[in-house]
């Protein structure tokens, strides 16, 4: 019989009270999969892994790469599908991350929860049995990395949490899901990842990439002081792609240091990259050297750049990288 690998992370999905106050990792992944109805249905074998019980503010780059390891011997393995649970805080992250670095066609899903364990009307344990059957699914096979919540289907470079607390939180801005699980069943029609795959490479968690986020009336003072800490640096710019004159300077002085990604706070819609000719446009950071992160957000562009100079990228390698995401 075939298997599906369920790896617990932690996050809100495996959280309960504690005696201190606040809700904290309590469940295992043999917990989550017990609260499950329905899976005894399945004709499939469900195998469970503990690997971290964290919350996911605290999980780094160091837990993905065993995370991605992990995922890939059980694909070798012979799982049809891997499923992860995770807080949803940092999801986006950890899911753009394996969408990176596994390559397989066997559908690696994504899933946590807004509402804890013993909460009134928890959401983990349908969220956990609709990434079970998108991980069983043929359909979901070579869409990379996805992220199943609310029985919506995202696609890892598109998805961002966007709510603090709504069990809706979860929104593919621009582009919507790639499926919806109905009655159980996952409809899928994605498109494939853009086939851009790089080493887990344990170098990760030593990189520096900064993110900053640009605001109205920064002179650039705080990023200057700061630049001599970065290996790479991930701007949200204002708008499609901008900052404040006062700030060029600063930013284009570190762009001859280290590579400097250009993306955008709004929350949807890629970089533009020759419409605006002010000082601080796109046309201008551009020319001075930044490079454009297309329809990538801040934090996904701070994956992508951590994992090309793990391995030593070099300029034009990291700017080829990016143009698969225009
Ligand atoms: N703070 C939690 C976490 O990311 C939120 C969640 O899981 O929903 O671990």
């Amino acid at each position: 019989m075939s298997h599906v690998a369920v790896i617990a992370m932690g996050g809100t999905i495996a959280m309960a009270p504690s005696a201190s106050g606040g809700i904290v990792p309590a469940l295992g992944a043999d917990d989550l999969v017990a609260s499950v109805p329905g899976l005894a249905e399945l004709a499939v074998t469900i195998t469970t892994e503990s690997l971290r019980s964290l919350p996911s503010p605290s999980l780094g780059f160091a837990d993905l790469v065993a995370l991605s390891v992990r995922v890939q011997e059980e694909i070798a393995a012979g799982a049809i599908g891997v499923v992860i649970t995770h807080g949803t805080d940092t999801i986006e992250e950890t899911a753009f991350f394996l969408d990176l670095t596994v390559p397989s066609a066997e559908p690696v899903v994504v899933t946590g929860a807004m509402r804890h364990a013993q909460s009134a009307g928890p959401d983990g344990p349908a969220n956990l049995y609709a990434a079970i059957r998108v991980a069983l699914s043929p359909a979901a096979r070579g869409l990379g990395t996805l992220v199943v919540m609310s029985d919506e289907v995202h696609g890892a470079r598109f998805v961002r949490k966007s709510h603090t607390s709504s069990t809706g939180a979860f929104v593919s801005p621009g582009f919507g899901p790639l499926g919806l699980v109905v009655e159980g069943d996952p409809r899928v029609r994605g498109v494939a990842r853009p086939g851009l795959t790089l080493p887990a490479d344990p170098r990760v968690a030593e990189v520096r990439v900064g993110l900053i986020t640009v605001a109205m009336g920064d002179d650039g003072q705080l990023l200057q002081r700061a630049g001599d800490l970065f290996d790479g640096l991930v701007i949200a710019g204002l708008g499609a792609g901008h900052v404040p004159a006062a700030m060029v300077p600063v930013v284009a002085e570190l762009a001859g240091r280290v590579p400097v990604v250009l993306s955008t706070r709004t929350g949807a819609g890629s970089v533009l990259r020759q419409t605006y000719g002010y000082p601080g446009s796109e046309r201008d950071l551009l020319d001075r050297g930044l490079i454009q992160s297309g329809f990538l957000d801040p934090a996904k562009s701070r994956v992508l750049l951590t994992l090309l100079l793990a391995v030593g990228a070099d300029r034009e390698t990291i700017t080829e990288a990016f143009d698969r995401y225009r």
